[in-house]
């Protein structure tokens, strides 16, 4: 029987706006385009791995705004178990991302209702079984994450950690870790290594039972007990890769819980990690249901 995807993190409006030059301060200027999708990576990754067959559930916090009501219905839409969605008397968590005509951004981020959310574990524990995956990011505080992690290990949960956007130091939590994802950058900046063989070396020896560097284009690497290997990335016409890790983080632990192999879990990530940076933004770049089946078979199928 198929394990299930619990997901405790953020989620959150990203509002993108292209500008020809980032304003000065005491500037206005006028965007050029601008959207709003649907953000945060706990959502996102709870929302790819709804898409991607997995029985999935997000535990997150929302403010009592209307953002909050947008972001809940979408979560429902899409199939994800909102019932530990709590809602805390603050504004919903919003990222304003502006980019220049040279691809510069700078980044505005709210984070009020991730930093008070602070879950019930007994409600997590009477939430999943012995086996599920429980998923975190970096968004939570350290001390949540930590604790989330160390109660899911002692209770027989499996456990994937991605702790971008890497406020805190994670490597004392590695011990309670099935799966650790890092971006190459998150990595050298875990390790002080630059060399990603070597800085997935170092973050098994540290605790992780499987790490996996994200690599780009290049794809991503795999070190487990048995060394590295490189999976190789599908190829793609990038044009923005926001979500991208996101996709790859979602599609691996719903493959992972529905029983299929590390190989054959990585090439479908990766091929819909390829997917999502061929189209703008972030829950909008992700395939819908249909395609994830399609990229599921092609990826058993190379088998
Ligand atoms: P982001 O923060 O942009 O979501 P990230 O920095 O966490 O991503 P990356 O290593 O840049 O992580 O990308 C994650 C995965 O997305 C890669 O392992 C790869 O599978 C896929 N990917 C990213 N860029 C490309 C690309 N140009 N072509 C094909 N696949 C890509």
């Amino acid at each position: 029987t198929a394990a299930r995807v619990c997901v405790v993190g953020n989620a959150a409006i990203d509002l993108s706006v292209q500008v020809n030059a980032l304003p000065l301060p005491g500037e206005t200027v006028l965007a050029v385009e601008s959207r709003s999708d649907f953000g945060g990576k706990g959502a996102n990754q709870a929302v790819v791995a709804a898409r991607a067959g997995a029985e999935t559930q997000l535990f997150a916090a929302l403010g009592c705004d209307a953002d909050g009501d947008r972001i809940l219905a979408r979560l429902i839409d899409d199939g994800v178990n909102t019932q530990n969605v709590v809602r805390l008397s603050c504004a919903s968590d919003l990222s304003i991302v502006t980019v220049d005509a040279r691809g510069e951004n700078t980044i505005v981020t709210r984070n009020t209702a991730a930093a008070d959310y602070r879950p019930d574990l007994h409600t997590l524990l009477d939430a999943t079984h012995a086996g599920d995956w429980i998923v975190q990011q970096g968004n939570l505080s350290a001390p949540v994450t930590a604790e989330v992690l160390d109660t899911a290990r002692r209770k027989q949960r499996r456990t994937l950690l991605n702790p971008g956007p890497v406020r805190f130091d994670c490597r004392p939590m590695l011990a309670h870790v099935d799966i650790l994802v890092v971006n190459q950058v998150e990595a050298a900046a875990l390790t002080a290594l630059d060399n990603p063989a070597h800085a997935a070396a170092a973050l098994h020896d540290a605790g992780a039972r499987e790490v996996l560097i994200t690599l780009g284009a290049q794809g991503v690497l795999w070190c487990d007990e048995h060394g590295a290997r490189l999976a190789a990335a599908v190829r793609a016409q990038a044009i923005d890769t926001v979500g991208a890790g996101d996709a790859f983080c979602g599609t691996l632990v719903a493959a992972l819980a529905q029983n299929l192999t590390m190989p054959i879990a990585l090439r479908w990530a990766l091929s819909v990690a390829a997917s999502s940076v061929t189209r703008r933004g972030s829950q909008a770049s992700f395939p819908d249901r249909a395609t994830m089946r399609d990229l599921r078979n092609a990826s058993a199928d190379a088998e």
